[in-house]
């Protein structure tokens, strides 16, 4: 079993494997070291990662891009209707509340929920670290954005499950980074621990952490995020200057052009990355629109400039990251850049100029996330021994449980698990009930969210709950926030006061008196029997996912036999040609020459079939196309290929003698 690590970015992801030697990110079928994070939908198939790239300015409103911002989000969510829908070309749709995206599946008008699509993409991640570790996949750990919510963190959890891969933990990326960090360093301290600020700017989003390490284990002290700023925000900030003058200067909307559109944004962020080792950049796009070619270029000066208030909000997380950890630049030991964006030079010079310091890049800027991940799995797989490093993480947002009080009772909610508490930690909570109660969990401080997000978590109900002797029960539940960073009530139970014998201490006994008592009554607390909590939160019921997991093991199969049947074509299509050309060459002595013109005629057919009625047929056929020429066609070669080997084998026995 495979021991796999995923960072799944909003541009690309990486995939990383723990062998024995160590991590290594693993390459997809066409030797890239991350894939792009893209699914898309076609008259027969779905094309998921690079396939989806492929055609994706011909197929763009099939496409799904920015899977990673959309996933558990609503159909009305703010964020999604003013921002996220700027990225996407694909409409999108509402199904019970739910977003989805409409696109054409062989043929059809199909809606998948955003749940869905993570897990179409999930199921190419698998397919290429089985290819690639030749081993089957299923424990892996997942990275996800820190401010991931409950509602996200869920909907990751059931996409994993969908694609049949079991989450051995979601795992915040900038822990991942901080934990591939503390592993390789061998010289960390015993005891005044050594503090990093590790700043991650990716393709959509921006997070500063502060993590302390001393030998062996890690603790995330504080960590802040500006969650819209990344290098998309530079793209379309180029999109939109060039957009502007390509109107003055060529009287041409690019904006009113779906794929214009997307050759242009493709274009500003190859020009982007030019300038981040060039002083300028041409930037040419050939009929972009209208049979058009346009030319421009840009100085790294006038980007800086354009880019300037862009640049400018990299600080606003670092102080806050600071803040949170009670510290000031100086305590930082080390500030350790990963994430493609932070190859842009005036980011990485404010940055360094806000710690006054040279910045490090000791990780794989790239890869950090993915390898960090790995490690965990190895973590936590039984299937692996490694090295233990404990992690301390923390959750971004407080969460309250809130109550229907009784008649004695003046609270109606608490705070369970404050801003930085630290995740996994369990609570238990004790309430005086004679009959069955709810509770409702939810973020404290919804303003502090993501904006659209819903900050209810979840309903969980106590059953089962009767009076003890007449009184209220005294009923413990414990509510977990669990290694996901997902709330969960994981059980209740009643205890009772009980009066119990105790032995007296030897020191306690009085050794003078032998009537003097050697033990004492004393009140316990008691557990008597488990309650039933029934949970209600936005996670996918079983028979649901169920459902979908059955419905995409259709479109798994589904796929692989357009796959085989387009092998099956080519197989045919090779042993008409193969064959034909040898008729008259190197299978020449092999074949009756009464039987050569027939069987050329059968080959000639069989072409012509191909590319007319055949064109469309099914896997089947072309296998039974293929045999009947065979029939004919192997005995020849068999021939042939005796004549040929019949030398080697004759020298072969002279030298034995
Ligand atoms: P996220 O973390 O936001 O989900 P991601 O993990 O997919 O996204 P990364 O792979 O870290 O993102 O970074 C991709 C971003 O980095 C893209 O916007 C890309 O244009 C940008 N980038 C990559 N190389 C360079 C470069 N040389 N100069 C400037 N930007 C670059
Ligand atoms: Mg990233």
């Amino acid at each position: 079993m495979s021991v796999v690590g995923i960072d799944f970015g909003n541009l690309q992801s990486v995939i990383a494997v723990a062998r024995n030697r160590g991590i290594d990110v693993i390459v997809n079928e066409v030797s890239n070291r991350f894939t792009p994070t893209l699914v898309s939908f076609g008259p027969k198939q779905r094309y998921l990662g690079e396939t989806a790239k492929t055609q994706e300015i011909s197929n763009f409103k099939n496409t799904v891009s920015s899977l990673k911002r959309i996933v558990g989000r609503t159909f009305a969510d703010r964020e999604v209707q003013e921002i996220e829908k700027r990225y996407l070309t694909a409409p999108l749709v509402d199904i019970n509340g739910q977003l989805a995206v409409k696109v054409n599946y062989q043929g059809q008008e199909t809606a998948f929920t955003t749940v869905q699509l993570f897990a179409m993409y999930l199921t190419k991640i698998k397919e290429i670290a089985t290819h690639e570790t030749k081993l089957p996949v299923s424990d892996c750990v997942v990275a996800i954005p820190s401010w991931f919510t409950d509602v996200q963190r869920r909907a990751v959890l059931d996409a994993s499950e969908i694609a049949g891969l079991n989450v051995l933990r979601l795992l915040n990326d900038s822990t991942a980074v901080a934990l591939g960090y503390g592993i390789t360093k061998t010289d960390l301290p015993e005891d005044k621990p050594r503090n990093i600020c590790f700043v991650d700017v990716g393709h959509s989003t921006y997070t500063a952490s502060i993590v302390s390490f001393v030998k062996g284990q890690l603790t995330v002290k504080s960590r802040a995020f500006d969650r819209h700023f990344g290098g998309r925000d530079f793209d379309r900030m180029l999109l939109d200057h060039f957009a502007a003058e390509f109107q003055h200067k060529y009287k041409i909307d690019v904006k009113s052009n779906g794929k214009a559109m997307i050759r242009l944004m493709t274009g500003c962020e190859k020009l982007k990355k030019v300038l981040s080792a060039n002083a300028q950049a041409p930037l040419n796009i050939e009929s972009i629109m209208e049979d058009r070619d346009v030319a421009s270029m840009m100085t790294r000066a006038e980007f800086e400039e354009l880019a300037k208030d862009l640049i400018r909000r990299v600080e606003a997380p670092l102080q806050q990251a600071l803040e949170g950890a009670g510290m000031t630049v100086d305590d930082i030991d080390a500030v350790e850049i990963v994430g493609g964006s932070t190859r842009i030079p005036a980011l990485k010079e404010r940055i360094a100029a806000f710690f006054k310091k040279e910045l490090s890049s000791t990780l794989n800027q790239d890869e950090a996330v993915a390898r960090g991940c790995a490690l965990q799995c190895a973590i936590l797989s039984p299937a692996f021994k490694v090295r233990d490093f404990s992690v301390q993480d923390i959750t971004n947002y407080p969460i309250k449980m809130t109550w229907q009080p009784t008649p004695e009772e003046e609270e109606t909610e608490l705070v369970v698990f404050n801003k930085n508490n630290s995740i996994p930690s369990t609570k238990i909570l004790t309430f005086y009930r004679s009959e069955p109660f709810d509770l409702e969990a939810q973020y404290a401080e919804p303003e502090n969210l993501p904006a659209g997000i819903n900050p209810w978590i979840g309903r969980f109900s106590v059953k089962k709950v009767e009076p003890v002797n007449g009184e209220p029960a005294c009923v413990k539940v414990k509510a977990r926030l669990n290694i996901h960073g997902v709330l969960a009530v994981e059980g209740a139970y009643v205890v009772e006061e009980v009066i119990k014998e105790e032995l007296l201490d030897e020191t306690e006994i009085n050794a003078e008196d032998s009537d003097a008592p050697i033990s004492r009554k004393v009140k316990k607390l008691v557990k008597k029997g488990d309650l039933t909590v029934v949970s209600a939160t936005s996670g996918l019921d079983r028979s649901v996912l169920n459902e979908l997991r059955e419905k995409e093991m259709e479109m798994i199969a589904s796929d692989k036999l357009v796959v085989d049947t387009e092998m099956a074509k080519n197989s045919l299509e090779e042993y008409i040609y193969d064959t034909r050309s040898k008729l008259d060459g190197v299978y020449k002595a092999y074949v009756n020459p009464a039987d050569k013109a027939p069987f050329v005629q059968q080959l000639n057919d069989a072409e012509n079939w191909l590319y007319d009625e055949g064109d469309e047929a099914t896997k089947s056929v072309y296998a039974a196309k293929l045999a009947e020429l065979q029939v004919v066609g192997n005995p020849v070669i068999h021939r042939y290929r005796e004549a040929e080997a019949r030398p080697t084998a004759a020298r072969e026995l002279r030298e034995t003698i």
